[in-house]
């Protein structure tokens, strides 16, 4: 019995074998696969593990005490410097994950060799409608195909063999802003998707697409639409009630750009949205809650009509999207045995709620220093807002949010969620009174240029600082905080080996004891990590991936009070016990300092300081704040052709094809000008720094 048991075992083993050097030919994932996914030890089937977006694998291998052995098996280059956000799926020893620009990839899992590659050639020029770099959090696989949204708004099924698209559908008017960099989620046989675009005014839906022919199965709108065309259901005509002016001229916002889950014994598909348009309350119209906007919403998977809604932020004034992850467990409260879905929102108040009515069981923040609010109302969860956050003031969190998409996993061991937490972020809130509603540029109101009192008082407050938090949802309280050197953490993977892995901004990969936070194993990626890692098993031996790639808006922003972030060569990374594959990548940036520029401009006192403006409302989002830049080209490098050329650059578009679009529409060449004048100017202040500290 037992031989017999184990000859099975090895051809078992050999067929594996051959089915993978073949390019994989799994077999199809089916609703019963993706419900039981938590039992499959050696997969990693859908973006968190499980339906319920645990992040928790049952494999132990690697536990707290081999974890001194774990080391790099291999490293595969992604062919990009952008931000990397991907969590990848794992199915027979195939792993599929997208990097930037919504690029997917197939490789062996055992070794990094590709197996295939689809681009979907984006149209590169896209990047200035999507706020926050040109990031993809991954793919969904089902029934032998690989799902994908891209940034142009289309969801593609490709062929899980060859890579091969079998249906290519658009989920979004192309002249509009929409974006998707959010993974597609299956529900009972359809492929769920939602958008981004609320900075610039679009308005929010999520739309559910049969997952074999690509038509789409339902579309829940997430604001109301124009009243003088007719509400599309009871939830809108409700909705419409709590909006003021003309906001579907806008669009509206609160888009659904991440933080999807299903629970296939509700038949509920739960996903948060995001900010209305524009940011601020004054600019459309004054107090009224804006619904379904900074909200988490339950609609039912069979007809996507609205089961339950809970607002996180009513009224929303900061960006506090809530679409960060959203938990399922079920927990013991108050006594007695509750199906809950869980949320640390941006807005930093950690969310329990009862996943079946939406009803608020509890909440409490989860960072100090909130400016916003006092608390949440015990009874109806609704925050107790502080009586001057309306008005111009330093606001905590900031837009980015005490925790934002950065996956978080939940241990049913240790009963304890983990995640990234940001503390002490702050923000200026000071609306743009002129803002009026613009189509080819961002909407946020926010106020241009803003130098008065309160942007004095924020350069000297102390910066933000990161942590890896973990809380027991129960109480409400945190059971241990992992402070690290920079701000912002990544996604949290949580295994039964007792250990909390997480990668961070300054490229280091660390692993912790889930149950103190004791750091127990790192390693240095050199490029920072937002995106989460992933475990699996291949032959009985257990793996840990990750993607390392920095960016997003941190990233982009470049915000030197952060702590020491890392930009540089994105690729994926794969952990394996006794690993010992050197690791030399290649180093990434400038040596400081910039030389001193070759071309000699107009740089009077006032011309420098309107390009100091201008740079700031439209190009540091992606050059960086001041012009240094992370990921993207740091302007003060650049050749006296490129500032020489820069009319062209900027207005004529000739660099459209690598991401920078023309801004014809929204600056005329004086203004161009100026930001020629500004960049010259910081150059020179960079390299004459470097020459004065020179002994
Ligand atoms: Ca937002």
């Amino acid at each position: 019995m037992r031989i017999h048991g184990r000859i099975n075992g090895l051809l078992a083993c050999a067929v594996a074998l051959l089915l993978t050097a073949s390019g994989g030919n799994s077999a199809p994932i089916g609703d019963a696969e993706l419900r039981d996914s938590g039992k499959d030890q050696s997969n990693w089937l859908m973006y968190g593990r499980t339906y319920e977006d645990h992040r928790f694998s049952p494999l132990k291998q690697i536990s707290e005490k081999s974890i001194g052995k774990l080391g790099l098996a291999w490293s595969r280059e992604l062919t990009t410097t952008r931000g990397l956000e991907a969590t990848p799926l794992v199915q027979d020893g195939i792993l599929y994950t997208t990097s930037a620009w919504s690029v997917v990839h197939a490789m062996d899992a055992k070794t990094g060799k590709t197996l295939w590659t689809y681009d979907p050639r984006v149209p590169r020029a896209r990047a200035y409608f999507i706020c926050c770099d040109v990031v993809n959090r991954g793919v969904a696989l089902y029934g032998g195909k690989v799902y994908v949204g891209t940034l142009d708004g289309r969801l593609i099924a490709l062929n899980q063999r060859t890579g091969s698209p079998v249906w290519d559908v658009s989920t979004a008017d192309s002249d509009k802003p929409y974006a998707i960099t959010g993974a597609p989620r299956i529900a009972r046989g359809m492929v769920v998707i939602g958008n981004a675009g609320a900075e610039y005014g679009v308005r929010g839906y999520i739309s559910a697409y049969d997952a074999e022919t690509g038509k789409m199965a339902w579309r829940f709108y997430t604001v109301p639409g124009d009243p003088s065309k007719g509400f599309e259901s009871k939830a809108m005509a409700d909705a419409a009630k709590t909006w003021k002016g003309e906001w579907w001229k806008v669009g509206g916002g609160g888009t659904a750009w991440e933080g999807i889950v299903y629970d296939p014994s509700l038949d509920l598909l739960y996903f948060g949205t995001g900010n209305p348009t524009a940011w601020y309350r004054d600019l459309r119209g004054g107090n009224s809650d804006n619904l379904y906007t900074a909200s988490i919403l339950a609609v039912r998977a069979r007809t996507g009509e609205l089961a339950w809604h809970f607002q996180t932020t009513p009224g929303d004034n900061w960006d506090f999207d809530s679409t960060q992850p959203l938990v399922q467990a079920d927990l013991f409260i108050g006594g007695r045995p509750r199906m809950v879905i869980m949320q640390a929102n941006k807005n930093g108040f950690f969310y329990v709620l009862d996943r079946a009515t939406g009803e608020f069981l509890s909440g409490k923040a989860f960072v100090s220093g909130i400016t916003w609010a006092k608390g949440l109302d015990p009874k109806t969860g609704r925050p107790i807002e502080e009586p001057d956050a309306s008005k111009p003031a330093i606001i905590s969190p900031a837009p980015d949010g005490a925790h934002n998409w950065n996956p978080m996993a939940f241990s049913p061991e240790s009963g304890l969620v983990y995640f990234p937490a940001k503390i002490g972020t702050q923000s200026l809130h000071v609306p743009d009174t002129n803002w009026k509603y613009n189509p080819d540029k961002s909407n946020l109101g926010r106020a241009p240029g803003y130098e008065g009192p309160l942007a004095a008082k924020l350069k000297i407050m102390p910066p933000p600082t990161g942590e890896l938090l973990a809380w027991n949802p129960v109480t409400q309280r945190a059971a241990w905080r992992a402070k690290y050197p920079v701000a912002v953490g990544g996604g949290v993977l949580a295994t039964a080996g007792n250990l909390v892995f997480q990668g961070r901004a300054d490229g280091i990969l660390a692993a912790y004891r889930a149950t103190d936070g004791k750091q127990m194993w790192s390693f240095d990626a050199k490029t920072g990590i937002m995106a989460p890692p992933v475990t699996y098993q291949i032959d009985g031996v257990q793996y840990v991936s990750v993607l390392a790639g920095w960016g997003g808006p941190d990233g982009l922003g470049n915000d030197p009070s952060w702590g020491p972030t890392k930009p540089g060569f994105g690729r994926i990374l794969t952990f394996v016990l006794g690993g010992k594959t050197p690791f030399n990548p290649p180093a990434f940036g400038h040596k400081f300092p910039p030389p001193m520029p070759a071309l000699t401009v107009d740089s009077n006192s006032q011309l420098v300081r309107q390009g100091e403006l201008l740079f700031g409302d439209h190009c540091a989002g992606c050059h960086g704040a001041n012009a240094i830049a992370g990921p993207l080209p740091d302007l003060r490098y650049s050749s006296k052709a490129t500032l020489e050329g820069i009319q062209g650059i900027v207005l004529g578009g000739t660099r459209a094809a690598m991401g920078m679009p023309s801004f014809a529409k929204i600056l005329n060449p004086g203004q161009v000008r100026a930001i020629q004048a500004y960049i010259v100017w910081r150059a020179r202040a960079g390299a004459m720094a470097a020459t004065v500290k020179k002994p």
